[in-house]
């Protein structure tokens, strides 16, 4: 009997892992990190159930790090198989990965430097070198290619619209002597009808299936054409104040200047100049216009670089003490920079001095797991740690559903609409526990299916 071990994003929206096994294959679909909740970020140092060595293969359905920034732990932990992705989502881990290396090592330094760690001294997680590591197993396959991963296991991949190289992951198994089971895994889903991103794809069949539930309970706000963020900027601008913009560095920043470029365009923002301080940013933007191929039809064709991003006074900033600059510069402006929970790296400087002062906005663009800066703020709270130093939250806090890349309840259930027939099992994962349950209940009383939702470390037999 073939089976599924819940080892993350049960019950929650991080720390993505299943792991599958097949007679005597070993495979793991996605490899991420828990962040957020101080109880699930501790998982991450935490032993795999099973040896690393053992496992024969990684399945990654895109490169966010909740789905692939635990790979250089598996690498040091002894993993020596292959990583089955397709070629965006390698060219987005080859940027990813290092970096949260980079990062991990940082605030492992910081934290010692300023004595604020509870743990003497603080380690990192894992250091950019297990990054690099790891980056050599990555095999690349492109969309609609099935491959075989390991012994009676092959995988495809089709496009999920969440990101650039997001996929969608039917494994195909073969159980007792050539029966045959499809078991699907969403990873995240896109949405329909928006710019930059394609449409997810639609998936007519799988024996079993697990789908993610970020946003299983709520509605998007309606597409109101980019209104309320140009409203944002331009009340910002007229107070003298920035907006600073924490945002996921490979995925949110692409949108958000992408109507930012419209509505200048349109004059229906003031040009200012929009700093994009994130070097990570910048790099994953390039993979965007290389593969514009694979993008919205609304963005075939752009030339292969930044140009179709870029509004007028548009500038990346490279250096750390560029970066410094401007984080002292009182001069309006739009700041986009990670991370898009504001959990760490160069956002951070930019909070801490924008968030005293009312003249400022915070635009939230993306979903604010528990437990992180970024629900923090969302929450309403007036003060936040940074540093190690209570700031106080004056500047506006601000959020915008509609720019998630996530789709939402009723696009989960136009995209689960797309099957023919009722998988024998469905898992709902990927979403906090509220969430994860109502969503499971709509699928219920809606489409009549069975539908489970695991809990962390639970087992599961496959039909
Ligand atoms: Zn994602």
């Amino acid at each position: 009997m073939p089976s599924l071990t819940f080892l993350g994003a049960a019950r929650t929206v991080t720390g993505s892992k299943y792991l599958l096994e097949v007679n005597s294959s070993r495979v793991l679909v996605d490899c991420g990190l828990f962040q957020g909740l101080k109880e699930l970020r501790l998982r991450n140092w935490q032993p795999l159930p099973v040896p690393a060595e053992s496992i024969g293969a990684v399945v990654l359905t895109h490169a966010h790090i909740d789905h692939s920034g635990f790979l250089p732990r598996l690498f040091a932990e002894g993993f020596r198989g292959r990583v089955f992705c397709t070629p965006g989502t390698a060219d987005l881990c080859g940027i990813v990965l290092p970096d949260a290396g980079r990062l991990a090592e940082e605030d492992a330094r910081e934290a010692n430097r300023h004595g604020y760690s509870k743990h003497a001294p603080a380690l990192p997680l894992f250091t950019e070198a297990d990054a690099m590591n790891v980056l050599p197993r990555l095999q690349p396959v492109g969309y609609d290619r099935p491959v075989p991963v390991a012994p009676d296991v092959t995988v495809s991949f089709t496009s999920a619209g969440h990101l650039l190289g997001s996929a969608f992951a039917a494994l195909d198994l073969s159980v007792n002597g050539g029966r045959q089971r499809r078991v699907l895994f969403s990873g995240d889903i896109g949405r329909y009808d928006r710019p930059v991103l394609p449409d997810p794809s639609s998936v007519d069949e799988a024996d079993v299936l697990l789908v993610e539930s970020t946003y299983g309970d709520r509605r998007h706000d309606p597409d109101d054409d980019g209104e309320r963020l140009a409203g944002i900027v331009r009340d910002t601008v007229e107070r003298g104040g920035k907006v600073i913009i924490p945002a996921f560095a490979i995925g949110r920043v692409e949108e958000i200047i992408y109507w930012l470029k419209r509505l200048e365009e349109a004059r229906r923002i003031p040009v200012v100049p929009v700093f994009l301080d994130s070097p990570m940013a910048v790099e994953a933007l390039k993979h965007y216009g290389r593969r514009s191929n694979e993008l919205d039809p609304d963005m075939q064709g752009s030339r292969g670089d930044l140009s179709s991003f870029m509004t007028r006074r548009f500038q990346t900033v490279a250096t750390a003490r560029r970066s410094m600059e401007l984080v002292d510069s009182r001069i309006p402006a739009v700041v986009i920079s990670s991370s898009g929970m504001a959990t760490g790296g160069r956002v951070l400087n930019h909070l801490r001095a924008a968030l005293p002062n009312s003249r400022n906005t915070v635009l939230f663009s993306g979903y604010q797991a528990a437990g992180t800066r970024g629900r923090r703020l969302v929450d309403g709270e007036r003060e936040v740690k940074i540093h190690g130093d209570l700031v106080p939250v004056n500047a506006r806090i601000e959020q915008l559903h509609s720019m998630s890349a996530h789709a939402d309840s009723e696009e989960l259930l136009r995209w689960l609409g797309g099957f023919r027939r009722a998988p024998a099992k469905t898992f709902v994962v990927h979403g906090e526990p509220e969430t994860a349950d109502v969503f499971a209940a709509t699928v219920r009383q809606r489409l009549g299916w069975q539908v489970q939702v695991p809990e962390y470390l639970d087992q599961a037999e496959l039909p």
